[in-house]
């Protein structure tokens, strides 16, 4: 699968979060190594610490329907671009260390890194 069609599945699930809070809608697309796409999109809470980002929800979907290798994952927002947050980092890195990582404004301006760039020296037993 290519860059721009996982960003564009990306950008598809994003309306769907629910980020009444902070107005930044973020949809993510996890493609598995098998070649399945697990998608995600934030979900704030009232409480705050509740909230679950795209990347996170992407994964959880992935894990509980038995995929836990991944090749790449993409990640559209509301606003211009954003990387995955530190804590998403980590996450992913228990799955995947050399994770490809898409993001971008629109599907015509992608930018790519690893998520050994992003996080060097990730933690991992
Ligand atoms: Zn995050």
């Amino acid at each position: 699968m290519e860059d721009r069609e996982l960003f564009l599945k990306a950008k598809e699930v994003m309306p769907r979060a629910y980020a009444p809070f902070s107005g930044f809608k973020v949809g993510a697309a996890l493609l598995s190594t098998d070649g399945r796409v697990f998608t995600g999109v934030n979900v704030e809470n009232s409480s705050y610490g509740g909230t679950i980002c795209a990347e996170r929800g992407a994964c959880m979907k992935a894990i509980s329907e038995g995929a836990q290798k991944f090749e790449m994952i993409a990640i559209a927002t509301s606003e211009d671009f954003a990387w995955p947050c530190g804590l998403c980092r980590q996450f992913l890195y228990e799955f995947a260390p050399d994770l490809k990582v898409i993001a971008g404004p629109d599907e015509d301006n992608l930018r790519t890194l690893t998520l050994k760039e992003l996080l060097p020296e990730g933690f991992r037993l």
